[in-house]
């Protein structure tokens, strides 16, 4: 299976209501900056959107990801995150690697 993808494509389509991130391989805190420039460090915590009752009043994420897509969202600052493509198939590839381009922090769209 040759379908690992992808130099450049690593911020998924934006919500209109929610940032939306991917999580690294492994990653549980929230590596978004706030507006001083630290890292947020909250929680990624499994998010189940469709009890989510704010959510459904929302819609957004279902509306994209269908119903039962495996999202995690911080608790701090409610950034979304995908899992990681590599991460969530269970195969680990070894010697895939990280790609740098996790690092990139994103500023946000105004
Ligand atoms: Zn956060």
């Amino acid at each position: 299976m040759a379908t690992t993808v992808t130099s450049g494509t690593q911020t998924p389509p934006q919500l209109p209501k929610h940032k939306v991130k991917i999580k690294k391989a492994g990653q549980r805190a929230c590596n978004e900056k706030n507006e001083k420039g630290k890292f947020c460090g909250g929680h990624l915590k499994h998010w189940f959107y469709t009890t989510d009752v704010l959510e459904q009043a929302c819609g957004d994420v279902e509306k994209a990801w269908g119903r039962d897509a495996e999202v995690y969202r911080c608790e701090h600052c409610k950034t979304l995150y995908l899992p990681n493509p590599e991460e969530s198939g269970g195969l680990n590839v070894a010697g895939s690697g990280q790609i740098s381009i996790f690092g990139l922090t994103v500023p946000p769209k105004k």
